[in-house]
């Protein structure tokens, strides 16, 4: 272990919160894990990590004080009642045994929450539709906001006694109290709405009860925008931030631009918010906590040594690395498993389930598999593995062996390794995702016990010769051009055309010529970054779609605004609800998905975006080979995105030699 670069001191100082002192300035600001209060195991060894990591501060997700701010599908905390008490305060001590404050965001959605699953009636400042439902909120009178403050004062106790450090007054995203300092939003006419004066009243009624609950047992902060909704009013709130400033100890602060807090790498860069509230600080005198997925030391020196923030905030960065406070502390720059900015943690929680990590593959699994950032079970006799492939399966499977103890062989058949995430990475906005080869490559070479053979295609010859008994494909796949996806079970002979390229083909330099038909019958990134690239290279481009936007899985990474935008802006037409049936001369055939009446559209080159056939020929081949264990991960076994590949690889290391596997499950059982 080296010494910290005594430049890094500052990040590593004690800084106060009101009456809590942070250990340092690494703050985990609240984030949805999709785990929510029917996973509180899982939920508390999640933050442990990160509190065993370094980070200083380990907030919570949103948790909702009322059954009337439910927002199942997506999964969120509560403070309903004392049974939660004691679900949080599993996770307040696992935090807390690390030296690491824990935080709690307060939360009530308003005319955000749809209820789905308490069927309660939602409080709002005015009756108007759910975000998200064909319902509308009651408008709150002032019997109701005695109500709501009721609740909320009671999920101030109860945090109190489960044992938080710092409470959360939430006051952004488009919630309650948000919504009632949105002008757009509250068209009430009494005290309560029309000036922000009257706009803010609930707020400040809410942080004086709070505060007076809390009366110096923990810390206040407050999370909130530096504009309103539509970005405007800004000067409106820096005043409103000013003046709230006495009664409040942390200020967390964003802009309403969730696409944009929350970016994907392939639209926002690192550290996109300085601009947006560099100002807090200056006006609040109190201590400032920002994102911006901070992966890079040096810029979160900079933040805070320009006095832009007093925490580095993280969401990202803590989940793709639960210990990255450590491995800056102890000068291990390049062990820092940098967060790519897929969103695909974003996406599951989205889909109602515990967030998974691209790069991390333990997250989510600390307590259903006791898996771990760090460590791993050294493996009980001496053994030895080869691994075929050296994408992003046989990568993660190379390090984690290694790092295990086994004597690992990789054979790749490319001179490069990295596999898919070679030519992904080059294809505009992905050069983030190259971090998934690079750290593990930076790994492997701190690993004496893993042999790398570079242009070594193996064949089942070679693989029946070797002398290791147990072996791994991870061959990889091949995108498909036969037709064969969601839109179409049954091959399309016509897609056998000197038109059709392939992405592979495209990302290995291929190009098709005149005007080119795109279509994404897969729905994620690939179709719509191949469309950006070739309509950026000047070629006319139409975009393909069965669904009625494009890229539609991208709504769960938060990324679908901004796809379509970029395909709008780089020329790129745009067809949905239509499948390419078939290509005809000169021409391709699309059919709606809800008539099947069909048309033409010129096409004089073609790009099937639909599915991928498994690189398996060599499993088939070797499976049954005597004497040999051979076994098959990522996408030669099922194509998958690349953190499933990652996670295979993963889950086959972790359980190679193991005689008894974990995986426990968290349900109620009926004693
Ligand atoms: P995954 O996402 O499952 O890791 P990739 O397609 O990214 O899959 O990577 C598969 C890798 O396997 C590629 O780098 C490819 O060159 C390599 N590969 C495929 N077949 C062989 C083989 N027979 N011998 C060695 N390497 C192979
Ligand atoms: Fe970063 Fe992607 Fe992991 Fe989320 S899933 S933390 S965006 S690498």
């Amino acid at each position: 272990m080296t010494s910290r670069d005594p430049r890094f001191d500052i990040l590593f100082e004690p800084v106060r919160i009101g009456p809590k002192t942070a250990p340092n300035r690494f703050y985990q600001v609240p984030h949805c894990t999709g785990m929510g209060y029917s996973h509180p195991q899982t939920l508390a060894s999640m933050r442990e990590v990160k509190a065993e990591g370094g980070w200083g501060v380990v907030n919570t997700e949103y948790c909702s004080i009322h059954p009337s701010s439910d927002d199942l599908s997506a999964p969120f905390c509560s403070l309903w009642d004392d049974g939660d008490i004691a679900n949080m305060q599993a996770m307040t001590e696992a935090v807390q045994r690390h030296g690491a404050l824990a935080g709690v965001e307060l939360w009530y959605g308003g005319q955000r929450a749809a209820n789905h699953h308490s069927r309660h009636v939602a409080l709002a400042p005015t009756s108007m539709p759910i975000s998200v439902a064909p319902w509308q909120s009651q408008k709150m009178d002032i019997e109701d906001m005695r109500t709501y403050r009721g609740w909320h004062a009671d999920a101030v106790r109860r945090a109190l006694k489960a044992g938080f450090d710092i409470i959360y007054v939430y006051a952004a995203h488009t919630y309650l109290l948000a919504q009632f300092l949105d002008p757009r939003v509250n068209q009430r006419d009494d005290n309560y709405g029309g000036e922000m004066e009257n706009r803010v009243r609930l707020l400040r009624e809410v942080i004086d009860d709070t505060r007076s609950i809390i009366n110096g047992q923990a810390a206040l902060a407050i999370r909130i925008e530096v504009t309103d909704e539509d970005g405007s009013g800004g000067d409106a709130r820096s005043q409103l931030i000013a003046s709230l400033a006495p009664a409040i100890d942390l200020f967390d602060v964003t802009i309403p631009d969730y696409s944009h807090e929350m970016g994907a790498s392939r639209f926002i860069e690192e550290a996109s918010l300085e601009s947006y509230v560099c100002h807090v600080k200056a006006l609040t005198g109190k201590p400032v906590v920002s994102v911006g997925r901070f992966t890079s030391p040096e810029t979160m020196l900079s933040q805070v040594r320009r006095g832009i923030i007093d925490f580095v905030g993280a969401a990202r960065p803590s989940i793709a690395d639960p210990f990255l406070p450590k491995k800056i502390r102890e000068s291990r720059y390049d062990d820092i498993r940098e967060c790519i900015g897929c969103n695909l943690c974003y996406a599951n929680d989205g889909l109602g389930v515990p967030i998974r990590c691209t790069q991390n593959p333990s997250m989510g699994e600390e307590w259903r598999r006791g898996w771990h950032p760090e460590r791993v079970q050294p493996i009980r006799k001496r053994d030895s593995v080869l691994i075929v492939g050296g994408g992003p399966a046989g990568l993660e499977a190379a390090v984690t062996l290694g790092r295990r103890g086994v004597e690992v062989t990789l054979a790749e058949a490319a001179r490069d390794l990295g596999g898919r995430v070679n030519g992904e990475s080059r294809l505009p906005g992905l050069s983030a995702w190259a971090r998934v080869r690079d750290w593990r490559l930076t790994q492997i070479e701190k690993l004496s016990n893993v042999s790398i053979f570079r242009e070594s295609r193996l064949g089942a010859e070679d693989i029946a010769a070797m002398e290791q008994h147990k072996i791994v494909l991870a061959t990889g796949s091949q995108w498909r051009t036969n037709g064969l996806g969601r839109s179409s079970p049954m091959m399309i002979a016509s897609y056998d055309d000197l038109r059709t390229l392939t992405p592979d083909d495209i990302m290995t330099g291929q190009r098709p010529r005149g005007s080119v038909v795109i279509f994404d019958d897969d729905g994620y990134y690939m179709a719509s970054v191949l469309a950006e690239l070739l309509a950026r290279e000047g070629l006319p481009v139409t975009f393909v779609t069965p669904d009625g936007i494009a890229a539609s899985w991208t709504e769960y990474t938060a990324e679908q605004g901004r796809v379509q935008a970029a395909l709008i802006a780089a020329g790129v037409k745009i067809i949905t609800s239509h499948a390419v049936s078939a290509l005809m001369p000169g021409t391709a055939q699309l059919t709606c998905v809800y008539s099947g009446a069909s048309h033409e559209i010129s096409c004089g080159g073609f790009v099937p975006v639909t599915s991928r056939q498994p690189n398996d020929s060599l499993w088939q081949a070797t499976k049954a080979l005597p004497g040999k264990q051979v076994a098959r991960i990522g996408d030669c076994k099922a194509p998958g995105l690349i953190a499933h590949a990652v996670y295979e690889g993963r889950r086959y290391a972790e359980e190679f030699g193991e005689a008894a596997v974990t995986e426990r499950r968290e349900r109620v059982v009926v004693a």
